[in-house]
């Protein structure tokens, strides 16, 4: 191509670029017009999935359009990952993951996308409590029992998790390497089928958070042996922590943030904010959260300063433990 034509193409795109820059600043002032779709990455039924179904409803009675819940399942979290950070920034995509944003990184020797430069941040939504839960008829009543059965059956104990890079591996496989044992881990694409399978006797050990699993816990339908919180949850109050039956400092609580796609136009992200401001304060989300023992995260916490800051102390702190820990086994 000559100088002139490379000129005038230049020109072309700049003008294209142009257009784009000002339909994109109506757009911006207009959004949403349409649907946005809420990207989830577990399956359906799961705790992610019924933090973003129960604030999905209020944030698009406060935006005036559907938020829509999409369920991209798979590879710990880190297909919808890529697939958001992938995105058009147009605010038509966001997405809420768990510390699973932070812990991938160790987990993964190449991400396609930077937990600290693919996104938007929009704001932290809630921390949940995990338990660690055995299927009914698991002969261990308690966590000494559980210790001595897994001592004296090994691999032939299984235990259900949501694939590299979700929590319930990380919690999983922290509690095998604590106890200096590997057990038979089996992954799912998220801990709602992976409960079902607990729940019908498929699979003996599972460690989920409280978000669906209080009720089953309360009426006997599976074993808890322990919380990853430092202090018993109120709902569960018998269930003693880990970290008092000897795996000390035992501690996970699985924290969730809102993110859009780098780009995405700074008016639009503040619509999603204040949103989302909204819809954890609903008095329905509130209750619904209490219930599970799930905390809300303070409102001063619901914006991208304090969700990246969160990110990057979360990267440094899980870092060493998973490496130290040996994971993935
Ligand atoms: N919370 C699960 C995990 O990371 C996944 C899910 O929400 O289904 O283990």
């Amino acid at each position: 191509m000559n100088l002139k034509k490379s000129f005038l193409a230049g020109l072309a795109l700049a003008m294209a670029a142009g257009t784009l820059i000002s339909t994109s600043a109506q757009a911006q002032k207009d959004w949403p017009t349409k649907s946005i779709q809420l990207v989830v990455p577990f399956a359906a039924g799961g705790p992610t999935d019924s933090i973003a179904r129960l604030i999905a409803v209020p944030m698009g009675q406060a935006l005036g359009q559907t938020v829509v819940v999409e369920n991209v399942n798979g590879a710990g979290g880190t297909i919808a990952s890529t697939k958001v950070a992938r995105a058009a920034p147009d605010g038509y995509t966001i997405y809420i993951h768990h510390m699973g944003m932070a812990t991938a990184n160790a987990l993964y020797d190449k991400l396609p996308y930077d937990p600290m430069t693919s996104f938007e941040y929009i704001g932290q939504v809630a921390d949940v409590p995990m338990v660690l839960l055995g299927k009914k008829d698991l002969p261990a009543n308690n966590f000494k029992e559980l210790e001595a059965y897994i001592k004296a059956n090994g691999a032939k104990v299984t235990m259900a998790n949501a694939g590299p890079g979700a929590v319930s591996q990380l919690c999983g496989l922290l509690f095998q390497s604590r106890l200096g044992v590997k057990l038979t881990n089996i992954p799912y694409k998220g801990t709602g089928p992976a409960l079902t399978d607990l729940l019908g006797g498929q699979v003996d050990l599972l460690c989920d958070q409280t978000t669906q699993t209080i009720p089953y816990i309360l009426d006997g339908r599976i074993k808890a042996y322990g919380t990853t919180t430092m202090k018993r949850l109120p709902a569960i109050p018998n269930v003693p922590t880990l970290n008092e039956q000897g795996m000390k400092g035992f501690e996970v609580k699985v924290w969730h943030g809102v993110y859009a796609p780098k780009g995405t136009p700074q008016p639009i992200l503040d619509k999603i904010n204040a949103a989302l401001k909204k819809a954890l304060n609903s008095p329905d989300v509130k209750k619904r959260l209490e219930d599970a023992n799930i905390d809300i995260v303070p409102a001063s916490k619901i914006n991208a300063k304090a969700l990246k800051d969160h990110l990057e102390s979360e990267i440094n702190v899980w870092g060493p433990v998973i490496r130290k820990a040996n994971i993935p086994d």
